[in-house]
């Protein structure tokens, strides 16, 4: 078969989720057929192929700038030397392995759990938080280690909201992930199932039809898709998303916080108020974590504090997500300290452009 090119893009296997997914580069050459690869990109292709190798669909690739390496796409995907160098990267910085009951179910909090159903996704985000286990046999999962998992949930009536998550669920085919949704259904105790996936973005034509209609028969589900940049409010994301809400899914929004991609308040609002557009409610957005080989990535908080400031007041609330820092405890919300405290009766707090408001609150008799 002829591998995929920009020219692909006109044809009608384009919208092919599968054909998509096969195609997938995989390789320097496949990369050259979508952009002109720079000498850092084919050093580190060579010297990242054992560590941590690249795939990327060809629809994510079109989107790339073929002519910048600084392109924010492409950088989200392609290679760099700079993954080399980050004497502080962990393998598992939120120590997920050890809050897992049982294989890929991990849980920091009592009434919830993240279970990450597969470690396979479309394509390998350079900063993936789950990189130590994509694509790595000993982290796939069997059909009986899904029933150990859905075991341990049932035996766990504590458990009232499970985020399905991998790698991708929805990278299961239609069926698959019906069994699963079925099972998970049939449990009394789970009221919530939330899907957390990347494909709206990387491989939007997953989104069909048929996929909606069964989702629609296991509501109340929500969804949590990974917008990290403008550029990737394509109008076939546009579709996928609108798919979504049709079938009566709340769609949210966690992005990551990334050095160079989106770490400035002009493109953060540009992405917040693009994904409102699209009925997307901005959730989180992640303090990029100590993980091995992102270092180039990290924005000290600081930063990103008074980034996430400077859009309050000067968007719709509800396009503002909140910064969190992720740990092995929880996620712990970061923010400007707007509390400036008591004076006698009242208190006085910062508002948003910066002017100091006293509001009578006087203590409790
Ligand atoms: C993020 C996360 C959740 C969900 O947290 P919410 O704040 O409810 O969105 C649950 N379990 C784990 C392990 C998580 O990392």
């Amino acid at each position: 078969m002829k591998r995929a090119d920009r020219s692909d893009a006109n044809r009608p296997h384009w919208r092919d989720w599968t054909w998509q997914m096969q195609q997938r580069i995989r390789d320097a050459d496949g990369l050259a057929r979508f952009v002109t690869p720079g000498a850092d990109e084919k050093d580190a292709i060579e010297l990242l192929s054992q560590r941590f190798r690249f795939v990327i669909t060809p629809y994510y690739a079109a989107l790339m700038d073929p002519d910048d390496p600084s392109c924010p796409v492409r950088r989200q995907v392609v290679p760099a030397t700079a993954e080399l160098q980050d004497a502080a990267g962990l393998a598992d910085p939120l120590d997920e392995v050890q809050h897992s009951p049982v294989k890929n179910v991990i849980r920091v909090y009592p009434d919830r759990i993240a279970f990450c159903v597969n470690n396979e996704c479309a394509l390998t985000c350079r900063f993936c938080l789950r990189k130590r286990m994509l694509g790595e046999p000993e982290w796939s999962m069997k059909r009986r280690e899904l029933e150990t998992a859905l075991d341990w949930i049932r035996r766990t009536p504590a458990i009232r909201d499970v985020l399905l998550t991998g790698g991708d669920p929805l990278v299961y085919s239609d069926a698959k992930l019906e069994w699963l949704l079925a099972e998970l259904r049939a449990i009394p105790h789970v009221e919530l199932i939330r899907l957390g996936s990347r494909l709206p973005v990387t491989l939007p034509f997953r989104v069909t039809d048929a996929l909606c209609a069964m989702l629609e028969r296991h509501h109340p589900l929500w969804l949590n898709t990974h917008f990290n940049h403008p550029k990737e409010l394509t109008p076939e994301a546009a579709e996928a998303c609108d798919k979504l809400t049709r079938a009566g899914i709340p769609l949210g929004n966690q992005s990551v916080l990334l050095r160079g991609i989106n770490d400035s308040p002009e493109v953060m609002k540009q992405l917040c108020e693009g994904l409102v557009r699209l009925r997307v409610r901005p959730y989180y957005c992640y303090q990029a974590q100590r993980l091995e080989g992102t270092a180039h990535f990290r924005v000290p908080m600081e930063r990103g504090i008074e980034l996430f400031r400077q859009l309050r007041g000067r968007t719709s609330g509800f396009a503002i997500p909140q910064y969190v820092l992720d740990t092995p405890h929880g996620k712990v919300p970061l923010s400007h300290a707007t509390w400036r405290g008591r004076e006698g009766d009242d208190v006085v707090v910062e508002t948003w452009d910066g002017h100091l408001w006293r509001e009578p609150n006087p203590l409790e008799p």
